[in-house]
């Protein structure tokens, strides 16, 4: 019997209509929670799918009101963008689209959030890489306090709903616990 370790699922660039509530459902199934870094632009058109995200139990995260990219925009309007979508999410959590941040910009948003990366991105939204490569990817990366990023688009739906009910079986199969970021 392995031991129980912990797990960070995270699904960036929601809500989507279409995909969110059909994640949240896989996630009921299997009683794993998760961290969804929301866009604010998709916020401010699907208020409901927010809400049902945060009534189902999971946690929220700002990742920007529109994505922009850290490294190619000026400071004054990166943040102006982060603070646009914290008034349409009500989380201490931020993700950097793309993960990319200038040191100025990572100095002053850690000031008032938590900045979360991750441990392994599921390239779910890529058309150069099949399904089963994906799993592979997220079993392999699944260990204790790892961060996995998946994305609840449009883009990714197809791989993300195919794979996620096999990825959720693995990670009971091997006493994972899917926590909330805090
Ligand atoms: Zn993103």
């Amino acid at each position: 019997m392995n031991a129980e370790k912990n797990i960070y699922l995270t699904f960036d660039d929601g809500p989507t209509p279409e995909v969110t509530l059909r994640v949240l459902a896989l996630l009921k199934e299997y009683n794993a929670k998760a961290t969804f870094f929301c866009l604010g632009k998709n916020v401010e058109q699907f208020p409901e799918i927010y809400n049902e995200i945060l009534i189902q139990g999971h946690a929220v995260g700002n990742h920007s009101y529109s994505h922009l990219n850290g490294w190619i925009t000026n400071n004054k309007k990166y943040f102006a963008d982060v603070n646009k979508a914290s008034v349409l999410i009500k989380s201490r959590l931020f993700r950097p689209p793309y993960g990319k941040l200038l040191p100025i910009q990572w100095f002053i948003i850690k000031k008032s959030y938590k900045i979360v990366f991750w441990t392994c991105l599921s390239k779910d939204y890529s058309e150069k890489i099949n399904e089963e490569k994906i799993l592979y990817r997220v079993k392999k990366a699944s260990k204790n306090n790892a961060v996995i990023v998946f994305h609840d688009t449009i883009k990714a739906s197809k791989k993300l709903l195919n794979i996620l009910p096999e990825y959720l079986e693995f990670l009971k199969s091997e006493n994972f616990n899917c926590v909330l970021i805090k």
